[in-house]
């Protein structure tokens, strides 16, 4: 799960973390109140959004247009303004896709005199099992450009799990950062809030891009990007609540109310598999040979018929899919309870597109003969590589 910049600065602010001033706001004459509860010359408005690269980013209409998402205003009544351009309005960045995103809130925070943006992040680096901070001297909007060009300048300070966070380590990620003086004293302390936030709040990504130095001399947290682990959401009931779900795609909402692992891509071919592995390989055998996934869905272990037809209903409801591969290894899994939540959902909402059922494992005769009596359109495949191409040809012609 992910939360807003204003949401994940009011919570790294209660670990004790060094962020400005702001508001958030749903209205244009809300942004000016927000500002004029601000000492000002200098505020800066803030779309809020779900995803990086919003200075760089564009709208889709109105004269905000090239102007992005980020913008400093010298009144409150240009905030005013520039939330107005902003409220409503889709914005489009490297990270959102060609769709963008609708801003529905904003943030009108102080501005910062930057001497230096500096790139700073958490994250859990699988390979070692251990938190890693990642860090650069070279922050701000281009990080991307930076670890694609020179990935030398992008460093990684590993913590230990057994030791937990020690000066030592903020004191390694000050050198990496070129710090001194007073600042190194900052980037221990700051490092050390960071640390606990990450770990007791289960976080899965910290990111504050830039961590800047202020012309005063002072470290301070620009910008930041929180995602959780969905996995321990039960245990931060007040992280729950900041879940917008007006940033997230309706089809993985109404996944996850079946507690089914889904997730929407681009291409033209819904997937129902059981098995993150599966899944994976399905995906990639559909890439493999010439078309793409419009999703990665795996119905789980044990699913029930209701999940199955949920997850069938998810996938046909999407406009994108113009074809069906149902790809199930009955283990735990009975291949004949997947053919009865195929049936169940078709006889619901109807086949408009070409399926094709792989089973195999446990009840698989049993589960082919439900699907043959059904009288539904189905191509049966026999193993991965048959599914696959089926279905391929099926859509591409
Ligand atoms: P994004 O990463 O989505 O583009 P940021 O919050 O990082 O959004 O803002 C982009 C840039 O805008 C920053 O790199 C910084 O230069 C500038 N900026 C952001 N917030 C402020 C602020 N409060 N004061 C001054 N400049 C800011
Ligand atoms: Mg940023």
């Amino acid at each position: 799960m992910n939360i807003h910049e204003y949401q994940a600065k009011t919570l790294l602010k209660s670990f004790g973390a060094p962020v400005a001033d702001g508001g958030v706001a749903m209205t244009p004459a809300e942004a000016e109140a927000a500002a004029k509860n601000l000492p000002g010359p200098l505020w800066v408005v803030k779309a809020q959004i779900h995803a990086g690269g919003r200075g760089k980013g564009k709208f889709k209409e109105s004269e905000a247009g090239e102007k992005g998402g980020v913008r400093l205003a010298k009144s409150a009544a240009e905030v005013r303004e520039f939330a107005a351009q902003m409220l409503g309005n889709t914005l489009v960045t490297k990270q959102t896709g060609p769709a963008g995103k609708q801003v529905n809130r904003i943030y009108v925070e102080d501005g910062a005199d930057i001497a230096r943006e500096l790139y700073l992040s958490i994250l859990v680096d699988r390979a070692t099992s251990r938190v890693a901070f990642v860090c650069s001297t070279e922050g701000g909007m281009d990080i991307e450009a930076v670890a694609e060009e020179t990935p030398e300048k992008i460093h990684t300070v590993l913590v230990d799990p057994a030791a937990g966070y020690s000066p030592y380590v903020g004191r390694k990620i000050a050198a990496a950062l070129e710090l001194d003086g007073d600042l190194v004293k900052q980037c221990v302390k700051l490092m050390g809030q960071l640390y606990k936030a990450f770990v007791e709040k289960d976080m899965a990504l910290l990111e504050i891009n830039p961590l800047i130095v202020t012309e005063g001399g002072n470290l301070h947290v620009l910008d930041a990007k929180v995602g959780f682990d969905n996995n321990a959401m039960y245990r931060h009931p007040d992280i729950a609540e900041l879940r917008d779900l007006t940033e997230e795609d309706e089809k993985e909402i109404e996944a996850s109310k079946y507690d089914l692992a889904y997730i929407a891509l681009e291409g033209d071919i819904g997937c129902m598999v059981n098995g993150a592995g599966l899944a994976m390989s399905t995906m990639d055998i559909i890439k493999l040979y010439g078309a793409e996934p419009a999703n990665f869905l795996d119905v789980g272990g044990g699913a029930s018929k209701e999940k199955v037809t949920a997850a069938f209903k998810i996938i046909t409801a999407d406009p994108n899919v113009k074809g069906i591969l149902v790809n199930i290894f009955g283990g735990i899994m009975k291949c004949d309870v997947i053919a009865e939540g195929v049936i169940a959902a078709v006889r619901e909402v109807g086949l408009k597109v070409p399926l094709v059922v792989r089973l195999e494992g446990t009840n698989v005769e049993k589960g082919k003969k439900i699907i043959s009596e059904s009288g539904l359109d189905v191509i049966p495949a026999d193993d991965l590589d048959d599914a696959a191409q089926k279905i391929v040809k099926a859509v591409k012609g």
